[in-house]
């Protein structure tokens, strides 16, 4: 049962995928020390945007947000690190690409703060919930 602090979840978001990241931002993220256990090309569904992002239902942004990540493919992966959340939430940087540190894959990769190239779980709670939103357990590669 995936239950533990060494995981995470991330998106590659449309965006990114588009503007042709996918395989730097995959480099990036196993250059850094993380190893793939799970891996998918996808395209979400408005339900399943609005299902992912439920926390915001209520914030302005949110109908731009589903748009958004709903515009073309993405590609979902569960990513184990020791302290993957907080390792990953280093390496993709601020929320607001322009308030990203130099180095951080929003930085490099982002074009604004909702097309901002990258999600990352953001306790490790969610990052179970948001691991088994993309993945049944036996597509995730615990050992
Ligand atoms: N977002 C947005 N406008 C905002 C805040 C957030 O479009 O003012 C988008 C952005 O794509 C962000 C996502 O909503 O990544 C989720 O927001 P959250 O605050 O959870 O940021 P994150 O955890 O992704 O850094």
């Amino acid at each position: 049962m995936i239950n533990n602090k060494n995981l995470t979840l991330t998106m590659i978001k449309p965006d990114a995928v588009k503007n042709g990241y996918m395989g730097n931002i995959i480099n990036d993220i196993t250059n850094a020390g993380f190893t793939i256990i799970a891996l998918r090309l996808t395209q979400l569904t408005s339900q399943d945007a609005k299902k992912f992002y439920s926390i915001h239902k209520d914030k302005p942004f949110f109908k731009n947000l589903v748009e958004f990540m709903t515009s073309g493919p993405i590609v979902a992966a569960v990513l184990k690190k020791e302290n993957a959340v907080e390792e990953f939430r280093k390496l993709i940087g601020a929320t607001n690409p322009k308030n990203a540190e130099e180095g951080t894959l929003r930085k490099k990769y982002a074009e604004s703060m909702e097309r901002n190239a990258i999600h990352g779980s953001d306790s490790d709670e969610n990052a179970r919930i948001e691991s088994l939103f993309h993945f049944a357990e036996k597509e995730i590669y615990l050992d």
